[in-house]
């Protein structure tokens, strides 16, 4: 993978593209904060080059009001990137906004090794991936996030199409109680289905390591140059069976989003087998995210998690 060649910000369509195809991160429908609100205001002058004329908002006119309250309507309807409703320092309070927060099969967990009744699937058996040339990391100020149809993930009820994926830090689902460096999470859709609706993830967990692996190889080219808040950088050629060692054996269970909305139904496949992640890579994400961007496990009330298998009862019927 080339290394970011260049970096562009405060792309109008970047911001409304980060939103729509931030799956975990869907901001559709997001109702603004006040504060938010304001900014993103703030932001639609910036880009008209008209600084001055919030300061003179007041005298100047409800035609300018008039020209930009399309505009301003797009920001408030599909989210602008830089402008944050919500924050992972304060997941404890999402749901006061998101109400499925506090919905009784959230992610992430806590997992445990010794899971058995598995079938001995790999996640192999079910995924064909393929690499896509000139894609972007976006820092939509949430999570590192790369879109792109990157290929499709087969369960029982179709096909799943990669929409992104993005890295937390550090890891969200743990096992046994250890929490890792990072996890990437791949996000995929049901062909036909959208919003939050058919959402299959596969996550790898990612562990500090200084010893040289495809993996980690990868990360570091990936993170190379990241992208401030609301911006992306190119980084070219993208091929994820670079984790062809992580698509082996695995833990299942249904979930939700980690991220506002928290909407559940999410089928989630964890790797068993953890990727390495150098020190250089984890301070470079530290660099452009000062707080960490994992939500805490939630309690599992009752669910089951089950060893390489793609479902649990009746998790696919109709
Ligand atoms: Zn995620």
């Amino acid at each position: 993978m080339r290394a970011a060649a260049s970096r562009r910000r405060g792309l109008v369509g970047l911001a409304c593209l980060v939103c729509l195809l931030a799956a975990p991160c869907f901001l559709l429908g997001n109702p603004m904060t006040q504060a938010a609100k304001a900014k993103a205001t703030s932001v639609r002058y910036e880009m008209f080059g008209t600084q001055k004329a919030e300061e003179q908002h007041s005298q100047q006119s409800n035609a300018l009001q008039t020209a930009l309250a399309p505009m301003l309507l797009a920001v408030l309807l599909f989210g602008a990137s830089s402008a944050q409703a919500w924050t992972h320092k304060e997941s404890k309070n999402w749901s006061a906004e998101f109400p499925m927060c506090k919905q009784t099969s959230q992610s992430p967990i806590d997992l445990t090794s010794d899971t058995t009744s598995g079938s001995g699937s790999t996640l192999a058996q079910y995924v064909k991936y393929d690499p896509i040339p000139a894609r972007q990391i976006k820092n939509n100020g949430h999570v590192m996030q790369v879109d792109g149809s990157f290929g499709a993930f087969k369960l029982p009820d179709g096909d799943y199409q990669v929409k992104q994926f993005h890295f937390h830090f550090p890891a969200e689902h743990t096992v046994d109680g250890k929490l890792s460096a990072g996890e990437m999470h791949i996000v995929h859709q049901k062909v036909g289905s959208s919003g939050t609706d058919d959402l299959a993830v596969i996550g790898v967990i990612l562990e500090e390591s200084k010893a040289p692996s495809k993996q980690s190889s990868f990360l570091q080219a990936l993170f190379k140059d990241l992208p401030e808040e609301g911006s992306a950088s190119d980084v070219g050629n993208v091929d994820l069976n670079v984790f062809g060692d992580q698509f082996k054996e695995f833990y299942h269970y249904v979930g939700s989003l980690t991220t506002p909305p928290c909407a559940e139904g999410v089928h989630w496949y964890v790797s068993k087998n953890t990727a390495n992640v150098t020190p250089e890579t984890i301070k470079a994400f530290h660099n452009r995210f000062k707080e960490d961007d994992n939500r805490p496990t939630q309690a599992l009330n009752g669910r089951k998690v089950v060893n390489s298998a793609l479902s649990v009862d009746k998790e696919f019927a109709a």
